[in-house]
């Protein structure tokens, strides 16, 4: 395999919590042990709006800032980390399960006084479903919280994995000492502060004390010390020892104590990425007669998948962003791109990299890195890119998903003569994933259907800043959507004369069942055994 070295040394992960957890703050101190940036606090200054959610003018202000900063590359040690951030925000967590599809890793922080968290818990899920090996960091330990081994237990209770240590911390809180490094067998020392930083030659800003020297510990730090032996000796008994299979087949997950605003236990969370957290592995399509095929990510042709569609910051602008994580082969800066779905040869102005939060001009990409270039429209979400004359026997990335709508809403102009213009902004926000599009099959006002209350808002600011379009949102009797399948003809020939008030084509043309109430679903699936309604929908 051509690019085997290039693959071996991607590291590509998802940083994952609950707002307020310490994600920003880790984000940036990985960056600046990695010497990605030297500034502390330009990943903490697009944050600052981030809580004022319901003010459509401070999303924008996010938005304009976060298209540099939602994907970023590093250089530590040999390798090549590209770390994707996730919207913090509920009401945007589709677009977050998709970015979770483009990773071979996550990386989920926890509050030490906090526990699991709810919004952790939706995320848990997702990589569950994906298999998708996690790592985790229980943060803010220079804060009083709760007992280390309790949290152990919580976390694999939610994760349904166990926990295997990695370090271990002395005292909590004011009496925070530090963490004990279970593989290196030494003590890392707490001191607090922001920027001190190690460089990668090794040398250290941390004082470090090897665990054979356990008597000045036990005289420093006292009973905490000898509390974390106890824990120490206890879990070497109890927990399970670190197996790296198990690890990458999401089977146990390696934890780590620290605190990311001290800059503290992050180098070795930073290690772990390099080595414990898996390269990318092959990736499945589907060929057009149907077969499944895996595509080794050192293979020699160039393919992508498009996980993330972004709105120019610049309004005036039409163009977008479309995020491609590449799966396979090298991309060269001036290669030609060519969209599967519809054959199309893309000619984008731009292609982009995302080192040191720049955007810069990509030269080269191999699998696991995330390149971005701009388009004016026929990219949608989970299309897959090659490069090449003949791609149609190459087939489609199968598996980024499209969750069915809970809340929806009514769509209609107050002034008819610009339906192209509602039309065409429909288009494109259905393509970008902003909101998901419904035609009723019998005619009536279309329909826009949302995970989150905030996407309706989003879209009608947008409609009218972008498109120059005043659409008036209404209220609607659905509440729910299934996308709906069935191998009898006659079967479903039934269904969709007698439902035919409740369905509806989605933007890629897929029939939807669009349900008032969970009794409402119950009934319909009772009366039609042959149906399948579908809760997802993935891109094909
Ligand atoms: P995010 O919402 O998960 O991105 O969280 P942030 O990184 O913005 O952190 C939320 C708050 O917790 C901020 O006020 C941080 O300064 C603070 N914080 C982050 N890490 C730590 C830590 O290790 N210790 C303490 N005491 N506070 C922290």
């Amino acid at each position: 395999m051509p690019h085997a070295p290039e693959v071996r040394r991607r590291r590509t992960f998802a940083i994952i919590s609950h707002p307020d957890a310490g994600k920003t703050t880790l984000t940036e101190k990985l960056l600046l042990f990695s010497g990605a940036i030297h500034i502390a606090g330009s990943v903490k200054a697009r944050k600052a709006s981030r809580h004022a959610t319901s003010d459509w003018m401070e999303i924008e202000k996010q938005r304009g800032i976060s298209v540099a900063s939602s994907v970023m590359q590093m250089l530590y040690r040999d390798c090549v980390i590209n770390l994707l951030d996730t919207p913090g925000h509920k009401d945007f967590s589709e677009d977050t399960y998709r970015v979770l599809t483009a990773v071979d890793a996550a990386l989920m922080v926890i509050d030490a006084a906090n526990g699991v968290e709810p919004q952790t818990r939706r995320l848990i899920e997702v990589c569950r479903q994906r298999d998708t090996p996690i790592l985790t960091f229980v943060n803010k330990m220079d804060r009083e919280g709760r007992d280390p081994l309790e949290l152990l237990d919580e976390i694999e209770q939610e994760l349904g994995m166990p926990c295997v240590p990695m370090t271990w911390p002395v005292g909590q809180g004011k009496a925070f000492g530090g963490i004990v490094d279970l593989r290196k067998q030494q003590m890392r020392l707490f001191k607090a502060g922001a920027d001190k930083r190690s460089d990668q030659d090794g040398a250290d800003a941390d004082e470090i004390v090897p665990l054979a020297q356990a008597d000045t510990l036990r005289a420093r730090f006292g009973q905490d010390f000898e509390t974390a032996e106890g824990s120490i000796e206890l879990l070497a008994g109890a927990a399970p020892a670190y197996a790296q299979d198990a690890f990458e087949a999401a089977k146990q997950t390696p934890v780590f104590f620290g605190s990311g605003v001290n800059n503290f236990g992050v180098q070795e969370v930073l290690d772990a990425l390099v080595d414990l957290a898996p390269p990318p592995a092959a990736r499945h399509v589907t060929q057009a007669d149907g077969r499944d095929v895996e595509v080794p990510p050192a293979a020699e042709g160039f393919s992508g998948v498009v996980f993330k569609v972004q709105a120019n910051m610049d309004p005036s602008h039409r163009d977008r962003i479309a995020f491609v994580r590449v799966n396979s082969g090298r991309y060269a800066s001036g290669m030609k791109l060519r969209v599967q779905r519809s054959g199309k040869e893309l000619r984008p102005t731009s292609v982009v990299t995302f080192l040191s939060q720049r955007r810069e001009a990509v030269e080269e990409a191999y699998a696991g890195d995330i390149i971005g270039f701009t388009t004016h429209g026929g990219v949608q979400l989970g299309d897959t890119i090659t490069h090449g004359e003949a791609p149609a026997s190459f087939g489609t990335y199968t598996g980024l998903p499209f969750f069915a709508p809970e809340l929806f809403q009514t769509v209609e102009l107050a002034n008819p003569m610009k339906s192209k213009q509602l039309m065409q902004g429909l288009l494109q926000l259905g393509e970008e994933g902003a909101i998901q599009v419904f035609r009723p099959t019998v005619g009536g006002a279309m329909l826009l259907g949302a995970i989150g209350q905030l996407q309706f808002e989003v879209v009608q600011h947008r409609l009218k800043a972008e498109y120059g379009v005043e659409a008036r949102l209404g209220a609607c009797r659905f509440h729910g959507a299934r996308w709906v399948t069935c191998d009898d003809a006659a079967a479903m020939r039934k269904f969709t004369d007698e439902a035919a008030s409740k369905l509806a084509l989605d933007a890629a043309d897929t029939l939807a069942y669009l349900m008032t109430s969970p009794y409402d679903l119950r009934l319909t699936q009772e009366r039609h055994p042959k149906v399948v309604f579908h809760p997802l929908r993935e891109h094909a």
